[in-house]
C-alpha cells in the first residue's frame, strides 16, 4: 500500500525530470543535428573562443607598422643576406632608351640586357652589392675613360659583381663588405640624355654566367617592431 505522499510523488514526481529531458532534448537537438551535417564544423563557438573574440573587439589593436625593404638572397645559407641593392633605388622602367631589367632588348633585339639598372641619382654613395675582394676597376665604354665599373669577387660564393657608372672610393685588391660604399654615381646624361640615371649591375655566378639579379634582390614586405 502506498502512502498518500507517496502516490502523490508517483503522480507528480517524475513529470518535472521529464519535462527537463523534453527541454534539453529541444536544447541539443539542433546542435546534434548541425554536428551530423558537418561534424568538422562546431556547432558554436567554444566559450574560450567567444572571450577571444570579445578581448579583440574591446582592446585597442596595436598597429602593425610594415616597411618595403629589398632583400638579398642567402645563397650560402648562414642567415644573413649575400646580396644587397646598390643603390636603394628601385630597378629602372621603361624609358626612351629601353628597360632596365635582364634580358630586355638592346640594340633593336641584336642582344639583350646582361644586367639589371638600379635608379640612382648622380653622386650618391653606390654600395657594394656582395661582399668580397674588388678585382678589377675598368671602363664601362672602350675608349671612354669617363663612366668606369667596379668588379668584387666573392672567392667564397664564386660569385662575380660588376657594379657600372661609378667613381671608384676603393682600390683592386681591396677587401670589401656587403653594404660599404665603393664610390660615387656617375651621371649618365651626357651619354643617354634623358635617360633614367642608374647603376648598371652584372651578377656572375660560379661558372661565369650572368645571372638575373632582380631573382637575388627583391622587394619584401616587413613588420618593425
Ligand atoms: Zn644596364
Amino acid at each position: 500500500m502506498l502512502t498518500s505522499a507517496a502516490k502523490k510523488r508517483a503522480q507528480n514526481g517524475l513529470a518535472p525530470v521529464a519535462r527537463g529531458v523534453l527541454g534539453l532534448a529541444l536544447v541539443f537537438a539542433p546542435m546534434v543535428v548541425a554536428a551530423m551535417e558537418n561534424p568538422h564544423k562546431a556547432p558554436h563557438a567554444t566559450p574560450a573562443v567567444q572571450r577571444l573574440l570579445a578581448d579583440l573587439a574591446t582592446k585597442p589593436q596595436k598597429p602593425v607598422r610594415k616597411e618595403l625593404v629589398w632583400s638579398g638572397a642567402d645563397i650560402d645559407g648562414d642567415g644573413a643576406p649575400d646580396f644587397l641593392n646598390p643603390t636603394g633605388g628601385a630597378p629602372r622602367g621603361h624609358d626612351e632608351f629601353g628597360d632596365g631589367q635582364f634580358g630586355a632588348r638592346r640594340d633593336g633585339g641584336s642582344r639583350s640586357h646582361e644586367g639589371v639598372d638600379y635608379i640612382a641619382k648622380a653622386g650618391q654613395d653606390v654600395m657594394a652589392p656582395i661582399s668580397g675582394y674588388v678585382t678589377k676597376i675598368g671602363y664601362a665604354y672602350g675608349g671612354d675613360s669617363s663612366l668606369t665599373f667596379v668588379e668584387i669577387s666573392n672567392p667564397a660564393l664564386g660569385y662575380v659583381a660588376r657594379v657600372f657608372y661609378v667613381k671608384p672610393g676603393v682600390e683592386v685588391g681591396q677587401a670589401v663588405r656587403l653594404g660599404e660604399v665603393i664610390g660615387t654615381d656617375q651621371s649618365l646624361q651626357s651619354h643617354y640624355p634623358g635617360i633614367t640615371n642608374h647603376v648598371h649591375l652584372e651578377v656572375m655566378e660560379p661558372g661565369g654566367e650572368r645571372v638575373n639579379a632582380a631573382e637575388l634582390i627583391v622587394r619584401k614586405m616587413v613588420v618593425q617592431a
